[in-house]
């Protein structure tokens, strides 16, 4: 095993994306991949609400971030980076990021717009300057990936989490959005080993009225109630957030908001995701709510949809309902 792989291994560090896939692992198989030329891309289009993490990274630490993506040149011998920003955090950091890279081989994108650019293989057809949408996989992008090449995607935070580890610095840590009713919208780097009660009772989260939570995202997360915190977010999967909601939150209202993200970001590639968001919205928009059909069509969505959006769209309303409140 070589240096590189040594260390991330021995971190243990995990993708701070929503795959939760082991980094040294996803080096290791852009190393062995064949490939005439090999390119890395660092994903900083986060456009889930209620996660923040990468923003703070940009103010914060960029040059901890960019020592990763530097690194990762060297190691896989890559042609270039590219770091694909997110429209408000271009304009917002461009110049410093340029200042940070100087002349080496990183490039700065500004996304498209939209959730779906975050979509590891959307991103990569935005960068060959097609339509935002994912690709049919496999191949992965480590095999195939940027022009058909072998490509490292990784997020900003892994970067960042790599260059803490190349300086000897790296805690197990994880950067935690905290956001939602009687919080303040705040990153904080916590153990990733606390659970999720501790993470909010530490930071003086923890809500003096009746509560629950969403948590992995705060479109796509996972709703748990109060007394369901013993968890990690490692037992969780997802992304670092976590979200408070107060427990008078009306049903329909929440639901309606999650649904309305989902319909907007679908990149209407799929028949289940594009038909079934729309049609999930017209039956909360109707006067008589059709409860088993919005089941059937949440049920398609899980199943059948092309792409981790889709997927993704039944999990806070089925688990709204089974660790909140029933449906009615
Ligand atoms: S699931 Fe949604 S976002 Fe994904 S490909 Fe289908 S339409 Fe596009």
């Amino acid at each position: 095993m070589d240096k590189t792989i040594e260390k991330l291994t021995r971190a243990d560090l995990i993708g701070r994306g929503c795959g939760n896939f082991p980094t040294a692992s996803k080096w290791q198989m852009v190393k062995e991949a064949k490939g005439a030329k090999k390119y890395v891309v660092c994903n900083v289009s986060e456009g889930e609400p209620g996660v923040f993490k990468d923003g703070w990274v940009l103010q914060n630490h960029p040059d901890i971030a960019i020592e990763g993506i530097k690194h990762a040149i060297k190691y896989l011998g890559a042609k270039k980076a590219v770091v694909y920003l997110r429209q408000d955090y271009y304009q917002k950091y461009q110049s410093k990021l340029r200042k940070l890279i100087g002349k080496n081989k990183i490039e700065l994108f500004k996304e498209a717009g939209g959730y779906i650019g975050g979509e590891e293989t959307a991103l990569l057809e935005s960068l060959e300057g097609r339509r935002v949408e994912p690709r049919l996989k496999p191949p992965y992008p480590p095999q195939v990936g940027l022009y058909g090449q072998p490509t490292l995607v990784n997020n900003l935070e892994t970067f960042y989490e790599i260059g803490l580890i190349l300086r000897g610095k790296y805690e197990k840590k994880r950067l935690i959005c905290f956001s939602g009713q009687g919080v303040k919208s705040q990153v904080h780097e916590l153990p990733e080993n606390w659970t999720i009660e501790k993470m909010l009772k530490e930071t003086g989260n923890w809500p003096k009225f009746s509560f629950f939570v969403q948590v992995g995202g705060g479109a796509a997360g996972t709703v748990l109630n109060s007394k369901q915190l013993q968890q990690t977010l490692k037992d969780i999967h997802g992304l670092g957030s976590i979200v408070v909601y107060h427990a008078s939150e009306g049903p329909k209202k929440l639901i309606l908001n999650w649904v309305r993200f989902f319909k907007a970001e679908s990149c209407g590639k799929c028949v289940p995701c594009r038909e079934g968001t729309y049609r999930l919205l017209e039956i909360l928009n109707s006067k008589k709510t059709d409860w088993q059909l919005f089941e059937d069509i949440l049920f398609a969505l899980e199943n059948s949809s092309f792409c981790g959006l889709g997927m993704s769209v039944p999990r806070p309303i089925l688990t709204y309902w089974k660790n909140v409140k029933k449906r009615s």
